[in-house]
C-alpha cells in the first residue's frame, strides 16, 4: 500500500483540489484508492465530493477506531473517502495516537492524505505516515519558500519525495518558470496544472473536477500527474481522451 502525502507548507495552493482529483484519477486507472482528510480541525475535502456532513468523521474514528467502517464513504465513481466532520473540535482534545493504526488498516492500493497547511501537528502527522510525498506549490516566491521548508522536513524524515505539482500556472505573465522551480526546490515538476475556471465551477457544483469536466486542461494535467506518480512515461493525448474516459 502506498500512502501519498499531499503537502505544501502554504495554504490555498490547491492541495485539496489535487488530493481529491488525483485520487479519483488513480481510481479511474483501476487502483483501489482511499482519500483521507487530515485537516482535522478545518476539514473541507467532503465539499469536493458533495459529501460534507458525514455522520462519522475522522475525529470520531480517532476516538474510537472501531467506527472506521462507518466513516468510509464510497462515492459513485468508486473512490473511497474518509472525510472529517465540520464541527470545530477543541484541538487540545484531539488525540492522534490512533492515526497510524487507522491509516495502515485501510485496505487500498493508494491512500492519499490531504494535509493541513503549515508545519503543525496535523501536517507533520501526514508527513510521518507517508511512504511518498507530493509537494504542491504555485509559481510564486512565497509559496515556493514554504514548499522548500516542507521539503527539508520531509528529507529529514527520510521520505520518498516524488516531486512537485505546480498548480495555478498561467495566472501571471511574470510567474516563476518550471526550470527555476526545479532548481530552487531540487525536485522535478511532475505536472503543471493550469489556472482553470472549471476548478471553481466543479467546486460550486460539489462534483470532482475530473468527473464534472474531464476535458478541461486542469483535468487532463491531473490525469498526467497520476501517470507520473505511477512511474509511467505516458501523457494524455486530448484526441484519445474521450475513449479512456468512458472506461468503467
Ligand atoms: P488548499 O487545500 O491548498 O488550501 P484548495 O485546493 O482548497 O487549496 O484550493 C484553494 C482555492 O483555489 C479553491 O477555491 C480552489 O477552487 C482554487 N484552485 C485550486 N487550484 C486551481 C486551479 N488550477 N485553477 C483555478 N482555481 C484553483
Ligand atoms: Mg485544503
Amino acid at each position: 500500500m502506498r500512502i501519498l502525502s499531499i503537502i505544501s507548507g502554504k495554504g490555498g495552493v490547491g492541495k485539496t483540489t489535487i488530493a481529491a482529483n488525483l485520487s479519483l484519477a488513480l481510481s479511474k486507472l483501476g487502483f483501489n484508492t482511499t482519500v483521507v482528510d487530515l485537516n482535522i480541525t478545518t476539514p473541507d475535502l467532503g465539499f469536493y465530493f458533495g459529501h460534507y456532513t458525514p455522520e462519522v468523521g475522522l475525529q470520531d474514528i480517532l476516538k474510537d477506531p472501531e467506527k472506521l467502517p462507518k466513516g468510509i464513504y464510497i462515492h459513485s465513481e468508486g473512490i473511497k473517502i474518509l472525510p472529517g466532520k465540520l464541527q470545530i473540535e477543541r484541538w487540545e482534545d484531539v488525540d492522534l495516537s490512533n492515526l497510524n493504526k487507522i491509516i495502515n488498516s485501510l485496505n487500498a492500493d493508494f491512500v492519499v492524505l490531504d494535509s493541513a497547511a503549515g508545519l503543525g501537528r496535523e501536517a507533520l502527522a501526514s508527513l510521518s505516515l507517508a511512504t511518498d510525498v507530493l509537494v504542491i506549490t504555485n509559481p510564486e516566491l512565497p509559496t515556493l519558500i514554504d514548499a522548500l521548508k516542507v521539503i527539508k522536513v520531509a528529507e529529514n524524515l527520510n521520505k520518498n519525495i516524488l516531486g512537485i505539482a505546480l498548480n495555478r500556472v498561467g495566472r501571471s505573465k511574470k510567474e516563476i518558470k518550471k526550470d527555476y522551480v526545479e532548481r530552487l526546490l531540487g525536485y522535478k515538476v511532475l505536472a503543471e496544472i493550469p489556472e482553470d475556471k472549471w476548478v471553481v465551477r466543479a467546486l460550486e457544483e460539489k462534483i470532482p473536477l475530473i468527473s464534472f469536466n474531464p476535458h478541461c486542461r486542469a483535468s487532463i494535467e491531473i490525469m498526467n500527474l497520476a501517470f507520473a506518480i505511477l512511474g509511467t512515461p505516458y501523457r494524455i493525448k486530448p484526441s484519445i481522451w474521450n475513449k479512456i474516459l468512458f472506461w468503467k
